[in-house]
């Protein structure tokens, strides 16, 4: 067996049969061979463990980096492995801007298209040129935007394809002419801010990140725990007539997403701790372990909360963190 606690942002004390490392296309491939059960891992930081894990473990770990330009856009192309953040920080500084709002994301490149990365009124979906995969029989297959399905912390490789096929690098199409994206609540302070750079804005999202949501070196955590739950009118009608300060935001097409952090916090449960795992006290979104947590303390925290939030607003909340037992991805319930 296998310590998998370095592998996980979650930190919690559970191992695998066997751990291998992905340094390159053909490594993904015999992945893939690999007989079942199997979970290709990033930097776990999406992932809670709920027991040991009867199987092998991949590490994407290919690198590489190539950035070429036309007269309009930059076109960057970053092996799967590479840390997602690193990736944006070094082109915010070589002056290559786009991707500020997305800083400080936990992760590597290859998972940022699996959940359609999202932060600050951006998604990855908004840059990519394309994602580059392999599947067992060694092909590597080239999918456009449009053949992903991105959609709000979802895709086709979270979808059908889920397992299938290991992401070995994406690309990403930043136009040349800057255009922030300040209309997010923390950002709109740096609307008036004449001669805004993009280091400016990435500078300020690592602040604001870093005072709002806790480091997993520090605590451990998988960032959002739940997905915000989309309602439809005559739910977020109710909402509202019963708690007339509810922050629904209209999607245009009859439904509206309603902030899971809102609902637990409002559910009373802000702070709210069991045995060594809790809901963290400065964002209800966010489950952590306070060291030493059981897998099961950080299940029965989530259940409660969903049931809590259930029961006060008659509203599902859903797991934004893929959940594994021993052989492979578990629902909540
Ligand atoms: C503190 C904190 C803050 C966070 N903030 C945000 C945020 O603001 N916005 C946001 O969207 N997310 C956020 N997250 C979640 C997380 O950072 C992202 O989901 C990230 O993309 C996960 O990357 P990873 O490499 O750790 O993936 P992992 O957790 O290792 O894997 C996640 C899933 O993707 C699959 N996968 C990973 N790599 C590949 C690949 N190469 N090919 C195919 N499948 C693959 C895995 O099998 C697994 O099912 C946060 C997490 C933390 C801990």
């Amino acid at each position: 067996m296998e310590k998998l606690k370095p592998y996980h942002t979650f930190g919690l004390d559970v191992s695998a049969d066997g751990i291998s490392f992905l340094e390159k296309t053909e490594d993904c491939i015999s992945f893939l061979r690999h007989r079942n059960p199997k979970l290709l891992l990033g930097c776990g930081s999406d992932v809670l463990f709920t027991e040991n894990f009867s199987g092998q473990i991949g590490i994407m770990r290919t690198a590489g980096v190539d950035i070429c330009e036309d007269q309009e856009c930059y076109h960057v192309r970053a092996s799967a492995g590479e840390i997602w953040h690193k990736l944006v920080a070094s082109l915010t500084y070589q002056g290559i801007a786009g991707l500020e709002n997305l800083a400080l994301i936990p992760g590597t490149c290859g998972a940022a298209p699996v959940q359609n990365i999202g932060a600050y009124g951006r998604e990855f979906s908004d840059f990519c040129e394309y994602v580059e995969a392999v599947d067992a029989s060694g092909s590597v297959v080239r999918f456009a935007p449009a053949e992903c399905a991105f959609g709000y912390r979802f895709s086709r490789f979270k979808g059908e394809w889920r397992d299938r096929l290991v992401i070995t690098a994406i690309g990403l199409r930043l136009p040349k002419r800057w255009k922030p994206v300040l209309d997010y609540g923390p950002l709109r302070s740096l609307q008036t801010v004449s001669d805004l750079k993009p280091v400016d804005l990435l500078e300020h999202i690592v602040e604001i990140r870093r005072a709002r949501i806790p480091d997993p070196a520090v605590l451990g955590n998988a960032g959002s725990f739940f997905q915000n739950p989309v309602v439809d009118e005559p739910c977020c009608q109710r909402l509202r007539e019963e708690f007339p300060d509810v922050p629904a935001f209209s999607l245009g097409n009859g439904s509206f997403k309603v902030p899971a952090g809102w609902l637990i916090d409002r559910a009373g449960l802000k702070g709210f701790r069991y045995h060594n795992a809790g809901v963290y006290d400065k964002q209800a979104l966010i489950l952590v372990n306070y060291g030493g947590a059981e897998p099961a303390d950080l299940m029965e925290l989530a259940r409660h909360v969903a049931g809590c939030v259930y029961d006060r607003f008659g509203v599902r909340l859903h797991p934004e963190v893929r959940i594994f037992g021993k052989t492979g991805e578990i629902s909540l319930d």
